[in-house]
């Protein structure tokens, strides 16, 4: 056992008598903004307790990626259903290190007509682009995020050929990870500020979901949960000076909202709809024996993004799922496989609801616009002219009834014929907006620094803080906000 695991064992509350607990500071769950917040406020010097609704489980260096965490840390098993005009699930994690145990490491920077955007309209202070530079600077020392031409991986490599070949602009992202023992390894919420937050004496409770925040006049004066411990399932009581909600976007809202905040919360929920395409090359490709390419083409960015997406053996076989009885045959190729994806910038909103007496249940509504319908097929067919630039053979896209594509004369005709919103079958893993910041008069739930207008002690400081999409992966964008609110408030 490493001397951090041990940490972490230590840290962890194992009993909570029945008249409840106290606490300085409780930070409600544990990943790209939670654990930040911890880390924050225990090195300045703050009593804090971590509450996380899914379990601590001890990731293996080489373990912690998506590929090999599927599907027990994972919310909803991996595909949380939207109800929506087309077909859209969405991923995010459900342990303690949040979202950033199975995520890539993709660190980039909000773009700079992001910020303009989001201090134009929403009236955002302080977010010039150099002030969040220097924060977004120190996301990245702390992560060790660093570029490196993966040479080595056949998905980076098909990306990056085709980009030369179609001129298209790419660019390798900064992915956190260090280099250990000849090995990559990515610096999670575990390894980074988690580790460091333990190791100054934040305490933790897993497997504890937050019910609601009891709230009287402008204050909270602590958190219920339901604590699933050693087979049992207990109604624990925390009382605090002090709550941080980063429960990420769908489940902070709902949270809130269980406890009673309602105004701007949850109605303007935003995801980055991306549409993949499962494409078959003469070459070896093993996309499942690789971890995600850094390599992303950013020629139409901020509205469109393509990069590459996890191609493991389940996935390939529901990329050819969509007609199995004629596409089974191609599951000898798996190995010559790999799956890419666009995903467009939209400006949909949708809500997050409790259902009431639903035990827990909720119901998330995202629909997306015409107008993401035609960007998608605009970059949808660019996607498949650079992967045919690239190799590929074959073409199998996540669009109903679009079958197999063999050259790119034949995309052009079936994107025109048959991109309709309702063939479409989408994926996301990025969400935002659910409670945006801001000081615009209407539509904003917190204050320019994450603080819930209201409310004299209760804070947001996740993807749900984010007025709209950022553009680009969000966890450097969710964390440089998250320090930099950290530093006026508690600073
Ligand atoms: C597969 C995948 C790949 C991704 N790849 C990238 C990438 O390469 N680059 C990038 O920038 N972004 C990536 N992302 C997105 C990024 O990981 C998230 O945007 C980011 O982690 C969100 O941070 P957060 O703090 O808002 O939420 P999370 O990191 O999701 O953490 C929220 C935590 O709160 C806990 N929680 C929820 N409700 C409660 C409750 N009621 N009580 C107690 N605890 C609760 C959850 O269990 C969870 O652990 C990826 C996401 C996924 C799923």
């Amino acid at each position: 056992m490493q001397a951090t695991d041990f940490a972490f064992k230590k840290s962890l509350l194992d009993f909570v008598p029945a008249q409840g607990i106290d606490a300085e500071c409780v930070v409600i769950g544990s990943g790209a903004g939670g654990a930040l917040t911890a880390q924050f406020l225990v090195e300045k010097g703050r009593e804090v307790l971590i509450l996380e609704e899914g379990p601590f489980i001890e990731f293996e260096d080489g373990q912690c990626g998506i590929a090999n965490t599927f599907p027990r840390v994972w919310r909803e098993g991996g595909a949380i259903p939207i109800m929506s005009n087309t077909s859209l699930v969405f991923g995010e994690g459900r342990c303690l290190g949040g979202s950033t145990q199975l995520n890539a490491g993709l660190l980039n920077r909000t773009p700079p007509e992001i910020l303009e955007h989001w201090r134009n309209e929403y009236r955002i202070r302080d977010l010039e682009t150099e002030t969040m530079n220097k924060y977004q600077e120190r996301i990245e020392q702390s992560l060790f995020a660093h570029t490196t031409e993966d040479a080595e991986n056949p998905m980076g490599r098909i990306l990056r050929a085709g980009a030369e070949r179609t001129r298209y602009k790419g660019v390798e992202v900064p992915v956190a990870a260090q280099e250990i023992n000849g090995r990559k390894i990515k610096q999670s919420m575990q390894h980074t500020f988690l580790k460091d937050a333990v190791l100054a004496g934040v305490k933790f409770i897993v497997n504890c979901r937050v019910e609601r925040i009891n709230t009287a006049g402008t204050r909270a004066g602590g958190v219920t949960a339901l604590w699933r411990n050693q087979g049992r399932t207990q109604r624990i009581l925390i009382r605090c000076k002090y709550i941080f909600v980063c429960a990420g976007t769908i489940q902070s809202s709902l949270l809130l909202r269980r406890s009673g905040v309602k105004k701007n919360v949850g109605s303007s929920v935003q995801f980055h709809p991306t549409l993949r395409v499962l494409a078959e090359f003469n070459e070896l490709v093993s996309g499942y024996a690789h971890e995600m390419p850094s390599f992303q083409i950013k020629e139409f960015a901020p509205l469109l993004t393509m990069g590459a997406s996890l191609t493991s053996p389940p996935y390939i076989a529901a990329g050819l799922a969509l007609d199995w009885e004629h596409q089974k045959q191609f599951m000898e190729a798996q190995d010559r496989m790999a799956i890419f994806y666009v995903g467009v910038k939209s400006r949909a909103l949708g809500t997050a609801r409790n259902i009431p007496f639903g035990r827990g249940s909720y119901i998330v509504r995202y629909s997306l616009l015409p107008e993401d319908a035609k960007n998608l097929g605009f970059g949808y067919a660019k996607l498949c002219e650079l992967l045919f630039a690239a190799g590929a053979k074959r073409l199998f896209p996540a669009i109903t009834g679009a079958g197999v594509i063999e050259n790119f004369s034949a995309v052009k005709r079936f994107l025109s014929d048959s991109l309709l919103l309702k063939n479409l079958n989408l994926v996301t893993i990025h969400s935002y907006g659910s409670c945006p910041m801001g000081e615009r008069e209407n539509g904003v739930a917190l204050d320019s620094y994450g603080k819930l207008r209201g409310f004299d002690n209760i804070y947001v400081n996740d993807a749900s803080m984010l007025p709209t999409s950022p553009g680009v992966n969000p966890q450097g964008p969710i964390m440089a906000l998250a320090l930099r609110n950290m530093e006026k408030n508690f600073g």
